[in-house]
């Protein structure tokens, strides 16, 4: 029987984890022994937006506020332009007709608007860790990381039962929530959008947001796999988190921007048979076709025959009574997908390629919920501007059931760095979203491309 695994007594590890303790007790005061000398109010450049309008976001140089608590500071090495900040870094009005959506309503009285704030844009990217704070257990300087779009505290309610996409941290990211973590130099406060920013030289979150991920892997592909869009593609149909799809499924995607086509490659990779890819842009379909989906549909083309076409392509020549067969007692042709992933979501601009039928993102919505199988399942992803409506009888009996959550259920702790090994493997192909790769200066022009959807997305190296 093997009594010691190392060369030291019981009684010297238990005197080594006293001595630890003592100098952990100390660096909650003082400094960490892994907290390296910051360069006081060091220098570095970010996207800052104040006001209101075109022209809000500016490139300035700005100065470092020292860390502290569980802070992080990242060097950025890449972040992706995500579509849902084109409002906020454009300062462009989403379309008319369209109602306000909650960020441009007046705050409660006592607390302050987000746009006189100086905040800098983005939310997340991969970078290397250079210092942290006393707390932080999670990284170590020179660690490679993802900043996550959804943080990931590991003990409150929703963590502690399988659903850290609904993390108790990912509500604190309201304009009272955000904590200064540089100066403009007329002295201005410098925030980040929801704690981590990403389009900036450097950014400061909290370890919540952090998850080391251990790879080499080129940049641009890194960042493009540990985007916000590709984690909730991934995370919606190779996660498990919150609808496993098993081998040989049937697969819907209604809309395939970055997301959408990382829920296709999801769905590829967790072995559907059948992938269904939907999206107005030709382009788009063609980058489906080419990462896995089986057909392609073109919604304006379809119209209102959209639904009953995909049951048809999800029908087989099994579809009859005592056979096997899956649509209902042969009375309703088609059987409908086992699973659809809704990735649409309500445009913030008028797109320069082709729209798609509804601005609003909730004919999209609909139809994702009425093309499932009976008894098949909804993951929804997107922002929609409204209410769904659906038919009752079919709501309440029709056995679908709907996955609804933050980065299509992806645990970040739990799912990056998988992710990350889709990409070493090459399961899964950052190259085909990454469509366009820019500096730090060129961001602004990218974020038209991203805005105006000339580009499937566009990573920004910093
Ligand atoms: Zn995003
Ligand atoms: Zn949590």
């Amino acid at each position: 029987m093997a009594k010691k695994t190392t060369g030291m007594t019981r009684r010297g590890l238990l005197k080594k984890g006293a001595a630890a303790a003592a100098a952990g007790a100390a660096g909650l005061l003082t400094a960490s022994a892994q907290d390296p000398a910051i360069v006081p109010r060091r220098k570095f450049r970010a996207w800052i937006s104040q006001g209101d309008g075109a022209g809000r976001t500016k490139l300035r140089e700005v100065a470092l506020r020292p860390i502290s608590g569980r802070q992080v500071l990242v060097r950025t090495e890449a972040t992706n332009l995500c579509y849902s900040n084109v409002g906020a870094v454009l300062g462009i009005q989403p379309n008319a007709g369209a109602p306000a959506p909650a960020s441009a309503l007046a705050p409660p009285p006592g607390t302050r608007r987000m746009n006189d704030m100086a905040v800098i844009q983005g939310h997340g990217g991969i970078g290397i860790v250079e210092a942290v704070g006393p707390e932080v257990r999670r990284v170590s300087v020179g660690d490679r990381v993802c900043v996550s779009g959804t943080p990931q505290c590991g003990s409150c309610y929703h963590c502690l039962r399988g659903r850290s996409d609904m993390c108790q941290f990912l509500s604190a990211i309201g304009a009272d929530d955000l904590v200064a973590i540089a100066d403009m130099s007329d002295g201005t406060p410098v925030y980040e959008n929801s704690h981590i920013g990403g389009l900036a030289e450097l950014m400061v979150t909290n370890e919540e947001w952090v998850v080391p991920i251990f790879t080499k892997a080129a940049t641009v592909e890194l960042a493009m796999v540990c985007s916000c869009v590709s984690v909730a593609g991934l995370g919606a149909t190779a996660s498990q988190g919150l609808a496993a799809i098993p081998t040989a499924s049937s697969v819907a995607v209604v809309g395939c921007g970055p997301l959408g086509l990382s829920a296709v490659q999801g769905a590829r990779i967790a072995g559907a048979s059948k992938i269904i890819a939907i999206d107005p842009i030709r382009s788009r379909r063609e980058v489906a076709s080419r990462v896995g989906a089986t057909d392609v549909l073109d919604p304006n083309v379809e119209g209102q025959n959209l639904v009953a076409r995909v049951r048809e392509l999800t029908s087989w020549p099994g579809d009859r009574l005592w056979s096997g067969g899956r649509n209902p007692g042969g009375r309703r042709p088609g059987a409908g997908a086992d699973f659809v992933v809704e990735a649409a979501g309500a445009e913030q601009v008028r797109p320069k390629l082709e729209a798609g039928p509804d601005p609003t993102g909730i004919l999209p919505m609909q139809q994702a919920y009425q093309m499932c199988a009976l008894g098949g399942h909804l993951i929804t992803t997107s922002l929609v501007r409204g209410n769904i409506t659906l038919p009752g009888n079919l709501f309440s009996i029709g056995g679908v059931t709907h996955h609804a959550g933050q980065a299509g259920g992806a645990s970040p702790m739990r799912d990056i760095p998988r992710f990350v090994r889709m990409l070493e493997s090459g399961q899964f192909d950052s190259k085909a979203l990454a469509t366009t790769v820019v500096s730090l200066d060129g961001m602004i022009e990218a974020y038209e491309q991203v805005a105006y959807r000339t580009t499937v997305t566009a990573i920004m190296t910093a």
